[in-house]
């Protein structure tokens, strides 16, 4: 756990969330600020700060919480969705913290803003 990460306090439960989603590796809550009727997050309890730090030595989470989200969503209904991450600031990356944003409910534009 990093110090002065919000999302590792959340996923530790430090900070208080909307839960959809917990396991060993992985936590997923929804977003405080949804940008569609269905808007959650989901993120590794281990500190990876985005995309750009993924490994061979810790991408195996990454696959998992694919799997974790096409379980999620099926259990929600969900048959059309975006899944996103966003990069650094110039991309609208908020949170240091590598998170996939699952986005559903309305018609969704191509390409993204
Ligand atoms: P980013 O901007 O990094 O792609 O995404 C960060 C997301 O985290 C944003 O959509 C923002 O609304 C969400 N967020 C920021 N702080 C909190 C929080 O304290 N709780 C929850 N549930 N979501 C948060
Ligand atoms: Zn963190």
């Amino acid at each position: 756990m990093k110090n002065d990460c919000l999302f590792c306090a959340i996923a530790a439960g430090e900070i208080p969330s909307n839960k959809v989603y917990e396991d060993d590796l992985c936590y997923g809550f929804y977003d405080i600020d949804p940008q569609a009727p269905t808007h959650f997050l989901v993120i590794p309890k281990e500190h990876i700060s985005s995309v750009a730090a993924v490994s061979a030595e810790n991408s195996a989470v990454v696959a998992h919480i694919f799997e974790v989200i096409a379980k999620v969503t099926k259990e929600l209904g969900l048959e059309s969705y975006r899944v996103v991450s966003n990069i650094g600031e110039q991309a609208g990356q908020s949170v240091f913290h590598l998170h996939f944003h699952v986005l559903s409910g309305r018609d969704m534009t191509w390409p993204p803003g």
